[in-house]
């Protein structure tokens, strides 16, 4: 098959990493990917919020089927274009997505299935939104509805910082995605990540993560995309996995089809996990990033069929074939990151390193320029490794770090820690 990835971080080209593996792959591009996914396939620069132009590509190259990575494409609607041209792809329509994009329509369908979340109210107006949080009280979580690129969620201890975020985001700090406001009760427990293939009927348990959200060690500072994670969960038991499944996923997915907008793609189920309950956090339309560098990591080259038989409708027909293994990745990123950062830094050190099935160093905001591969992103580098224990996968991924010559770059020194301690 001629496979098209859109998206240019360090999850695209864990995506691409995997499939290129798969004997069913002839040409792989990835658009725009970057320096480390260039080794692998061939880039392509292609605007992919833009569905035409990503039609008009995928019919000149003869692609069968197109992934499509980031959250933008999908709420832009690039799934249902691609599908109109009766062109494969995986990941959901735009109205499907809207599990993503909208917190309020996540707890509409949250209330129409049943699936146990987190009490909440929803406010177009900043005057009730205010009085609602004063009789509440802290602690208490205001969201933005729309998608904020990560920046749209203030879990506020304090009436003080919960009042502030309300005035931030009416007063239009995140544009129109704070128009709109969701605000929850504050759930306690322990979070993790839960991925979930579907094909609008069907849906098949690929693996469960944990990931660091904050910038600083023992999980400080601001929130960042993610400086690192690692797979399995240990708080996702198999029993904590089939209530998910039973609970949230198939209840969602019943609804969703009911609507006559079945999900296809994968379900990112960000759980809280209390008493050996979960809860619904939120919704992702899309793999996670780092999250998905340790599960491809861990599936290999099988992941590719199981996103093709979910693109296809055959679910059913999919087994996951997991080994007992464990895989951490470390993020570098740039100093200064999640605020301003250099870019067009050298990165020396990475052609010394291995790329094996079990030790990879997945790129995100590299570019190369002549010999040189420098950063040009926020988080440059997701350091990855797969052992039989956790304890292996980290000294592996942990002992790279170190041959990577990036003195403009920073990591944390911790990732992993609470399943490890
Ligand atoms: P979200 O984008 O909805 O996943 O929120 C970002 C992060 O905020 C989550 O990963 C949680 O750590 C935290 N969070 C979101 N909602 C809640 C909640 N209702 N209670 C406690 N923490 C929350």
């Amino acid at each position: 098959m001629n496979i098209l990835i859109l998206g240019s971080g360090g999850r695209e080209h864990a995506l691409a990493w995997a499939t290129a593996q798969n004997p069913k792959c002839d040409k792989l591009f990835v658009a725009p990917g970057n320096a480390g996914i260039a080794e692998l396939a061939t880039c392509v620069a292609l605007d992919i919020n833009d569905g035409a132009a990503v039609v008009t590509f995928a019919e000149k190259e003869a692609i069968d089927f197109v992934i499509i990575g980031p959250e933008a494409p999908l709420a832009a609607g690039v799934s249902d274009t691609l599908r109109t041209a009766g062109i494969l792809t995986f990941g959901p329509s735009a109205a499907a997505a809207q599990l993503e994009a909208s917190k309020a329509f996540t707890k509409e369908i949250c209330d129409a299935s049943g699936a146990p979340t987190a009490g909440y109210a929803h406010f177009t107006e900043h005057g009730p939104a205010r009085a609602y949080v004063q009789a509440q009280g802290a602690p208490i979580v205001i969201k933005a509805d729309g998608l904020a690129a990560g920046k749209g969620v203030v879990v506020a201890m304090t009436l003080e910082e919960a009042l502030e975020a309300v005035d931030d985001m009416f007063g239009g700090s995140l544009g129109t995605a704070g128009a709109e406001v969701v605000i929850e009760e504050f759930m306690e427990g322990e979070e993790a990540s839960f991925f979930v293939l579907c094909d609008g009927e069907e849906a098949l348990p690929l693996g469960t993560a944990q990931d660091h959200k904050r910038v600083g060690e023992g999980d400080t500072g601001p929130n960042t995309g993610g400086m690192g994670a690692y797979s399995p969960a240990p708080v996702m038991t198999d029993e904590i996995i089939a209530k998910t499944m039973e609970e949230i996923v198939r209840p969602t997915l019943r609804e969703m089809a009911r609507r006559g907008t079945p999900y296809q793609g994968v379900l990112f189920v960000g759980l809280m996990i209390k008493d050996g309950a979960p809860r619904l956090v939120e919704y992702n339309a899309r793999f996670g990033d780092p999250e998905c560098q340790v599960l491809m990591m861990r599936l290999g080259a099988q992941a590719f069929d199981h996103i093709q038989a979910a693109a296809e409708g055959r679910l059913n027909e999919a087994k996951v074939h997991w080994a007992d293994d464990h895989a951490l990745t470390v993020v570098m990123a740039a100093k200064g990151y999640p605020a301003a950062y250099e870019k067009g830094t050298v990165i020396r050190g990475l052609e010394a390193l291995p790329q094996s099935s079990s030790q990879m160093v997945f790129h995100a905001g590299t570019a190369r320029s002549a010999e040189t591969v420098t950063a040009v992103g926020g988080r440059v580098l997701a350091v990855t490794a797969r052992a039989d224990t956790l304890e292996e996968a980290h000294r592996l991924a942990y002992d790279m770090t170190r041959q990577i010559d990036w003195p403009e770059g920073f990591f944390r020194s911790d990732i992993g820690w609470r399943a490890l301690k």
